[in-house]
C-alpha cells in the first residue's frame, strides 16, 4: 500500500489541490481523500507537479521503431511514402522493446499499435503496459484472409487484436468493405465488445476525393471508429461522419508525425468546438524522433484554448474510451488501476505546459 501526494491531482472532478491518493499493491486506488494538513501526514509520498492516470498512446506502429531517423522530414507526404518502401525490411525488435520501456517509464499505461507481423506479439505479450492490437490490411497486395491469421495469432498469444484497414486511400473498395465487417469475427476471436477500428484519414492533400463520404459508405454505423490525423479535416467532415456513425467515434491527432512529414497541424480547435472525443497518438518512429505524449500536447498547446486539465484529458481517458479500456485505467478513480504519472514542467501559476515539461511513472 502507498499513499501519494502531489501539488495537484487530475480527477474527473478536474485538477484539485490537496489530494492523498491510497494505492494497493496491485496498483488498484482503494482511496482518495482530501487533507488539510498535508505536511503532518505521516506516510505520504510527495511529489512536486501534477500526478495524472497512467497516459494512453492511441496510435503507434511499435514494429516499425528501428526506423527513427531514416526517412528525412519535410519531403511532404507522397516522398514519405517512397522513403517507407525504400526502408529496411523487417523489425528491430531491439529497438521497439527499447521504446516499450520507455513509454512504461513516462507513464504510459495504453496504446493502440498497428502491426503488419509478428515480430512486436511476443514484447507486448510481456509488457506491463496494456495494448491494443490493430492488425492492419494494407496496400494493393492486401490479403483479409492473412491479416484475419494474424489476428488469431496475436490472440492465441494473449493479445488484445482486431482486425483494421490502413487507410481508404491503400485499399481497394473491396478489401476496405472485409476490414471494416470483420466485427462478428474479432468477437469471437476473444472480444466480447464490438471492436474499435483504427484508420489513417485525411491525413494529407493526398488522399482521395471525399473521403468522408466514402468512410461513411462502406464503414458500418455500430463500429466504434478511431479516425487518425484529420490534418485535412473540415466542417463539412466531420458533420458527414457524425451524422452516420451511432458507436463512438474517436479523433486521433498526432501533430509530431504531421510535422515531420508534411509540415500540417491537425484542426485542433475545430476538432473541440465541435465538442468531439479526442485522443493523442505519436505515430511510428519512422515520422517522429521520440513516442513522448507531452511532446504532442506541446505542439498542440499554441493551437488551442484548451485548458491543460483538458488537453490531458485528451492523453489519458481520450485514449482509454477509444480503445475500450476506461472501465480500467485513464482516469484517477477508486477501484480503478489507472497507474500514476508525474507531469513535472508545468507553470503552476498559468497552468501551462513548458518547454522543460515531462513525465515519469510513479505507479
Ligand atoms: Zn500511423
Amino acid at each position: 500500500m502507498r499513499r501519494i501526494s502531489s501539488h495537484l491531482l487530475l480527477t474527473p472532478q478536474g485538477l484539485l489541490p490537496g489530494r492523498i491518493v491510497t494505492v494497493a499493491d496491485d496498483g488498484r486506488i482503494v482511496d482518495i481523500h482530501t487533507s488539510r494538513h498535508l505536511d503532518g501526514e505521516a506516510g505520504v509520498e510527495f511529489y512536486s507537479g501534477i500526478l495524472i492516470p497512467g497516459m494512453v498512446n492511441a496510435h503507434c506502429h511499435l514494429e516499425l521503431s528501428h526506423l527513427r531517423g531514416l526517412i528525412p522530414s519535410g519531403g511532404g507526404f507522397a516522398a514519405f511514402v517512397e522513403g517507407m518502401k525504400a526502408a529496411p525490411r523487417g523489425c528491430g525488435v531491439e529497438a521497439a522493446e527499447m521504446w516499450d520501456a520507455r513509454m512504461w517509464s513516462d507513464g504510459v499505461q495504453a496504446v493502440g499499435d498497428v502491426c503488419n507481423g509478428v515480430a512486436t506479439f511476443e514484447l507486448k505479450r510481456r509488457s506491463p503496459i496494456r495494448y491494443h492490437s490493430f492488425v492492419e490490411i494494407f496496400g494493393a497486395a492486401a490479403n483479409p484472409a492473412k491479416a484475419a491469421s494474424l489476428r488469431d495469432e496475436a490472440v492465441g498469444s494473449g493479445l488484445r487484436a482486431t482486425v483494421t484497414p490502413h487507410s481508404l486511400y491503400s485499399l481497394s473498395r473491396e478489401n476496405f468493405i472485409a476490414a471494416v465487417n470483420g466485427g462478428a469475427e474479432d468477437q469471437a476471436a476473444g472480444l466480447t465488445e464490438n471492436s474499435p477500428l483504427s484508420i489513417h484519414f485525411m491525413e494529407s492533400g493526398f488522399e482521395v476525393s471525399d473521403p468522408a463520404a466514402r468512410l461513411v459508405a462502406q464503414t458500418p454505423k455500430d463500429r466504434p471508429v478511431l479516425l487518425v490525423h484529420n490534418c485535412t479535416v473540415t466542417q463539412r467532415d466531420i458533420d458527414i461522419v457524425m451524422d452516420h456513425f451511432a458507436a463512438p467515434v474517436t479523433w486521433v491527432v498526432c501533430p509530431a508525425s504531421n510535422r515531420h512529414i508534411s509540415g500540417l497541424t491537425p484542426p485542433i480547435e475545430l476538432l473541440r468546438k465541435n465538442g468531439l472525443r479526442i485522443a493523442i497518438g505519436t505515430d511510428s518512429l519512422a515520422s517522429n524522433d521520440t513516442l513522448s505524449m507531452v511532446k504532442e500536447l506541446l505542439l498542440l498547446a499554441p493551437h488551442t484554448a484548451a485548458t491543460l486539465e483538458e488537453m490531458l484529458g485528451w492523453a489519458t481517458i481520450g485514449g482509454a474510451r477509444a480503445l475500450g479500456m476506461d472501465d480500467a485505467i485513464g482516469s484517477i478513480e477508486v477501484g480503478k488501476s489507472p497507474g500514476l504519472t508525474l507531469l513535472a514542467g508545468v507553470d503552476m501559476q498559468t497552468l501551462r505546459l513548458t518547454e522543460k515539461a515531462r513525465t515519469q511513472r510513479i505507479i
